[in-house]
């Protein structure tokens, strides 16, 4: 049985799905914790902190994959944080009544996660 297509707005994200070894390297920077609350234990979800969709149709795997853009996280965030790049799921938190510091935490660890070199 197979899902039915749909149809992203830009790029065709299926063309972005990260490579396994590239997978493995985020996760293991990231100690297989979700870096979006840092839940442990997980089956790591590899997302893209700005989503493949947001970019133009053509644009480099390099740049949607770049390591820089991949993070560590649970399945709970990741589809919780759909399509939305980080500013945008830091927003859909404060407005479900996440604290300001907590939120705030939140997009601080993503960010450094991201700019950790892979080893
Ligand atoms: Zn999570």
């Amino acid at each position: 049985m197979t899902k039915p297509l749909t149809m992203p707005a830009a790029a065709n994200t299926d063309d972005y799905q990260p490579s396994v070894r590239i997978r493995a390297a985020i996760a293991t920077r990231d100690r297989h914790v979700c870096q979006y609350c840092r839940r442990a234990g997980i089956d790591p979800v590899i997302d893209h902190v700005t989503p493949a969709s947001w970019f133009a149709p053509g644009t480099a795997s390099a740049v949607v994959n770049a390591t820089t853009n991949l993070v560590t996280a649970c399945w709970g965030c990741n589809s919780l944080k759909g399509g939305l790049d980080l500013a945008a799921f830091a927003a859909k938190l404060s407005n479900l009544g996440l604290p300001k510091r907590t939120v705030d935490a939140m997009v601080k660890r993503v960010q450094k996660a991201t700019h950790r070199p892979l080893r």
